[in-house]
């Protein structure tokens, strides 16, 4: 999990831009495979694009171990060395890439204004919005009052220090038997707690699951409540909830990990752009436009369905070359 960041605390933050207002042609929001792939092309088009990296510079995959469905690495490659191969890459071709998180927006006029980190204004011509998705939680109050104390939404960030024990982790999906596969190799046991009794993960992660032998796939659980003395030391789990053969089932544990999903990161953008219902900023179908001329959206922001790194890279793509057309347009 990583841990919410003050901003002033941050030396990069104090000794960086100045504040104000700044105008800018491309401002890209978002240092994930769909920011820095769309920095690339607008850099290499001629935009000056300026990004902002966020809290998490390098974005979902800084948290993740081996990337093996990534074209361009037959050996594999670790997510957080992708990620700066990325960042190098966008470098290269002149990207302003700045420390700073866009907190406030305003997309209502043909200049769109976005404050950073609540002080500086940026406006800019067009703006990519590249802001990916964060973990969810379950919601019980536990999550929070053993924060820090055995719960966790990153396996590859906390699972070290789970070695030799036995974890939980929470989801049917690909990233919870990710997250499993990883902690069964440094764990006792890992208990996977699914809510339905089939995965939603894809045929060969589910397989790799199935076949590990340390991981323990607890079908149709969900989980109430954890206990401890100031730390996780197991979870009180309901099997079959809501049927005649409902039953509570006590679980001995060190970590509890969350691996049930994410929500988009597109609150700023709410009064202003077509969300889903979940969130996902709409886009026209077969682009990257946004309800707002000028506004474009890639990556995981908008994509509910694929929600992979080559796809946001290549909605990335696709995200520059239409602020560049917008702009060629409008300026002819
Ligand atoms: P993200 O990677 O989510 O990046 C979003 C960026 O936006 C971050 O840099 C963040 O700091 C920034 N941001 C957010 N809000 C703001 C703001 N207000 N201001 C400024 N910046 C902001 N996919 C694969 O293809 N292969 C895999 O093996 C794979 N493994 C995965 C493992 C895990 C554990 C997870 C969670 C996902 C995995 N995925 C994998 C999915 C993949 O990581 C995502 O599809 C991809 O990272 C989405 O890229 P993105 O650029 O849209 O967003
Ligand atoms: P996901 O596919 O949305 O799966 C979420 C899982 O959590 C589902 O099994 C869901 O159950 C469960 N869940 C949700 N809310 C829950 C709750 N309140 N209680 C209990 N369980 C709950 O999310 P994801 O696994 O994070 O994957 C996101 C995307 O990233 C996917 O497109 C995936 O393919 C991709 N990804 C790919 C890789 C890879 O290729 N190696 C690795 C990780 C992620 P239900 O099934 O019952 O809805």
């Amino acid at each position: 999990m990583f841990k919410s960041l003050d901003i002033n605390d941050n030396p990069e933050n104090q000794a960086g831009q100045p504040e104000g207002v700044e105008e800018v042609k491309c401002l890209i929001i978002g240092s994930g495979p769909a920011g820095y792939t769309a920095a690339i092309y607008a850099a290499r088009a001629n935009l000056n694009p300026v990004l902002y990296e966020g809290l998490q510079p390098g974005g979902q995959l800084t948290t993740t171990t081996e990337v093996e469905n990534y074209p361009g690495y037959p050996e594999g490659v670790t997510g957080p060395v992708m990620m700066e191969d990325f960042k190098k890459q966008a470098e290269r071709f002149g990207t302003d890439i700045r420390w700073g998180i866009a907190t406030k927006a305003d997309l209502s006029g043909g200049i769109h204004k976005i404050w950073v980190d609540n002080k500086k204004l940026i406006e800019a011509e067009v703006v990519i919005i590249a802001t990916g998705a964060t973990a969810k939680y379950l919601g019980l109050e536990d999550e929070t009052k053993y924060a820090g104390g055995g719960v966790s939404a990153c396996a590859t960030c906390d699972g070290f220090f789970y070695r030799g024990k036995d974890v939980a982790v929470v989801g049917g999906g690909d990233t919870a038997a990710e997250e499993a596969i990883y902690l069964a190799g440094l764990c006792r046991k890992v208990y996977l707690i699914v809510r339905r009794d089939v995965l939603r993960a894809s045929k060969v992660m589910a397989e790799r699951v199935e076949k590990t032998p340390n991981i323990e796939i607890l079908w149709k659980h969900q989980a109430k409540g954890l206990f401890g003395d100031g730390v996780v030391e197991g979870a009180n789990l309901v099997k079959n909830l809501g049927t005649p053969e409902e039953e509570d089932v006590k679980i001995k544990i060190d970590g509890f990990f969350l691996a049930i999903g994410h929500k988009p990161n597109s609150e700023i953008f709410k009064d202003f752009l077509d969300l889903d219902d979940v969130g996902y900023i709409q886009t026209v179908p077969g682009t990257s436009k946004t309800n707002i001329p000028g506004v474009f959206a890639c990556g995981d922001v908008q994509d509910s369905h694929y929600r992979q790194a080559v796809t946001a890279a290549g909605s990335g793509c696709m995200a520059a070359i239409d602020a560049e057309r917008y702009l060629s347009e409008k300026n002819s």
